[in-house]
């Protein structure tokens, strides 16, 4: 469904009207375009110490080509050079330099005293930052910072991001890279997606980055010989979800209910997958899968995207209602994923991703089935995470208001409300839902186990 009021905002007369009537200004959003570079414009890179993660920083911008920039630090500059990084100087006083993407190592910030690194690193360049652009703080995760003194520090990080998501606008989003020690060698992958349009509709948000095994890929098909299977995939996120893995070089398998087989073999014939009309609340649908996937190499990832709402509220929903949406959006993931790791039907370094919902993180009126169901997927992920074992993982993403026939279908009132309560006074796509799911099932996403990152625009529920 398009959106009216954000064509009408970026109209002459409508960026008038709106900065007069002082009225939400949702700007395009850059959106990832096959085999464009991950940063189209300079990045900006400081440290408030220099150290294992600037080096690993470095080395990431040095891979992606991009065009670096650094103040006066001399450290900082000697370590990117060893790297083989040319940071070209930035003087803090150029008002004219633009950044694209702003990139601030906080992780050697020891104390509340030293939080003012922030501010002097990012006040004088607070309105340098281009449309679209990217701002990313790198700490180390409170639990493991050693001493109470830095675990508070890096905590007091997660306000200072969330507050520049909601200031610098434009499309600008901003976020919160937690490393732990030893796992500086597994940011690639996190980096290249926050620095990248990919994250478009994602802000205000902390990633948890943690030491696992390093693998070598190819960034262009991350995917390339792995076997995935989305539920779902007929239409809306699911569809979109399908065709961002055939395009980073996964077989998909297309998964969604009989009834829905004409759109499934649509998709699937785009992306040359296949098709698995199924129900998932079947008994059986952990053995279908397994034979689904018997022509291929195993299966590499799943993603459990489908997902229903029956809205009511409590006092007026019948049984059915609250028994259905349990059981497609939580239980049956439960008894899929058991069958799967049980049977070992996921292969090594598999990847399993769920798609919760920010109603699961701040409830809602008339959801408590949904955002029940949708809360327990957030604890599937994170009671599952630490017992998965030959380097698979899981994660989710939290999808807020994106705009598909499930959102179309909402008042036009309450719709308006959830398109523009964010910090980008927009809906999302389903292809920012899908690309953000391509980082959790990317092979080199080792480091990535038991997250939930939110796909909403920093959307002003449950923030
Ligand atoms: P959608 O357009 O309704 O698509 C969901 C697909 O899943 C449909 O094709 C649906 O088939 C299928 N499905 C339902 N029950 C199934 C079952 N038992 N077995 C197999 N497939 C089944 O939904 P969407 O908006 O793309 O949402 C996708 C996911 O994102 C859902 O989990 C949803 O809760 C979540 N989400 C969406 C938003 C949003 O703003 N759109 C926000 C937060 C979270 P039917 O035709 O039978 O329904």
């Amino acid at each position: 469904m398009s959106d009216q009021y954000q064509v009408f905002a970026n109209s002459g007369i409508g960026k008038f009207v709106i900065k007069n009537l002082g009225l939400p200004s949702p700007v395009v959003l850059d959106r990832y375009v096959s085999a464009t570079p991950v940063l189209q414009g300079a990045v900006l890179l400081g440290a408030a110490k220099v150290g294992a993660v600037s080096a690993a920083i470095s080395q990431t911008l040095n891979n992606i080509h991009a065009n670096s920039y650094a103040g006066a630090d001399a450290a900082l500059q000697q370590q990117a050079a060893k790297i083989g990084l040319n940071l070209s100087a930035f003087n803090a006083g150029d008002k004219e330099a633009k950044f694209k993407a702003v990139i601030f190592d906080a992780s050697g910030i020891e104390n509340s005293d030293q939080l003012v690194a922030l501010y002097d690193f990012f006040h004088p360049i607070a309105r340098q930052i281009q449309r679209s652009g990217r701002v990313i703080v790198v700490g180390v995760q409170p639990e493991t910072a050693g001493t109470v003194a830095k675990a508070i520090a890096q905590r007091a990080l997660e306000g200072f991001v969330k507050s520049i998501a909601k200031e610098f606008k434009k499309g600008i989003t901003a976020q919160l890279l937690y490393v732990d020690q030893g796992a500086e060698a597994n940011i690639e992958s996190s980096l290249r997606f926050l620095l990248s349009p990919r994250s478009a509709y994602v802000s205000g948000q902390v990633l948890r980055v943690q030491a696992a095994e390093t693998v070598e890929v190819d960034w262009s098909k991350p995917l390339a010989g792995k076997t995935a299977v989305v539920t779902g995939a007929s239409r809306g996120i699911g569809e979109a979800i399908a065709h961002v893995l055939a395009r980073d070089g996964a077989h998909v398998i297309c998964l969604d209910v009989p009834q829905q087989q004409a759109d499934l073999e649509r998709v699937a014939a785009e992306i040359e997958g296949s098709v698995l009309a199924l129900d998932i609340t079947a008994a059986d649908a952990g053995e279908k899968i397994q034979a689904a996937v018997a022509a291929q190499q195993g299966l590499d990832i799943i993603v459990h995207n489908a997902g229903i709402t029956r809205d009511k509220t409590l006092a007026n929903m019948k049984p059915e209602l609250w028994a259905s949406v349990i059981n497609i959006n939580l239980s049956s993931i439960e008894r899929i994923n058991d069958y799967l790791l049980a049977h070992e039907v996921l292969n090594s370094n598999g990847r399993i991703v769920c798609v919760s919902s920010i109603s699961g993180i701040a409830g809602n009126l008339g959801q408590t089935n949904y955002a029940t169901s949708k809360a327990g997927v957030i604890g599937l992920v994170k009671f599952t995470a630490p017992i998965l074992q030959k380097g698979i993982t899981i994660n989710a993403v939290a999808p807020g208001f994106i705009e598909t026939q499930m959102t179309a279908a909402i008042p036009f009132a309450i719709r308006e409300a959830g398109r523009r309560m964010n910090s980008m006074s927009q809906g999302g796509l389903p292809i920012d839902v899908a690309e953000t799911i391509a980082l959790f099932t990317s092979t080199a996403s080792t480091g990535l186990n038991g997250n939930v990152v939110r796909v909403c625009g920093q959307s002003l529920l449950g923030a």
